[in-house]
């Protein structure tokens, strides 16, 4: 899992613990994003309107400020480097909620799930979410044994910074011990790196002379990295 968190120069700008300190200490390099089956979901359904900073009308504040929110983080994962994990766990969970309510879309999320997930500089690489799960480095105590409480574990164990969600219950009662896993909604993230002076060319670096980034030479990423989310649409 190594290669996950390192810097490369295809992946762009990456991130570092002086302007993000939710990264552990010491950090400099790609910001890891584990996604929940509902955010997946969500591109599925609202995919365009997210990528295109399209009105999203008729739908409830909260759930139209979170689409919104994705659109930042999108956004910005064109050209800084942000890397989405879909571990095995959220895509099972994606296919099994998308079985239930949107039976003829299930192929669309597996694949948006393929083209976000796990992008280290080798863009036709594999997803984890084909790999086996690896075992747990941590307990979640908050939450009711299932699929919640293992999808937050599986992001933790894959080293994510964040866990992406919008469950309601999730983000409320998740209780988590070892390495440090944050569980925040698409808006809270979008805020986080708008109020912390990310940007698309500069911004969530530190100053540091012996920081990867400091005279990043290619700010621009591999284009690689965007062609199979963007042939969804
Ligand atoms: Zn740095």
């Amino acid at each position: 899992m190594e290669m996950l968190h390192s810097p490369t120069e295809a992946g762009g700008l990456g991130f570092c613990h002086d302007a993000l300190s939710l990264l552990p200490q010491g950090y400099h390099g790609p910001l890891v994003i584990s996604l929940d089956s509902n955010i997946l979901i969500d591109l599925r359904e609202h995919g365009v309107a997210v990528l295109n900073n399209g009105q999203i009308v008729d739908l409830e504040r909260e759930y139209a400020r979170n689409l919104e929110g994705l659109g930042t983080i999108l956004n910005l994962w064109l050209v800084r480097d942000l890397r989405f994990v879909v571990t095995p766990r959220s895509l099972t969970d994606a296919r099994r909620r998308t079985d239930r309510f949107l039976a003829s879309h299930a192929p669309a999320v597996e694949a948006i799930g393929e083209a976000l997930a796990f992008q280290i500089g080798d863009w036709g690489q594999r997803a984890p979410s084909n790999a086996p799960a690896s075992p747990s480095i941590g307990q979640e105590t908050g939450l009711p044994i299932g699929a919640d409480r293992d999808l937050i574990l599986e992001a933790q164990s894959v080293r994510a910074h964040i866990f992406l969600t919008r469950d309601k219950q999730v983000l409320k009662q998740a209780r988590l011990s070892g390495p440090k896993l944050a569980i925040m909604t698409p808006a809270a993230v979008a805020e986080l790196l708008v109020g912390s002076g990310v940007e698309l060319f500069a911004g969530g670096t530190c100053t540091a002379h012996d920081c990867p980034y400091s005279g990043w030479p290619l700010p621009f990423p591999d284009i690689g990295k965007w062609g199979p989310l963007l042939s969804l649409f």
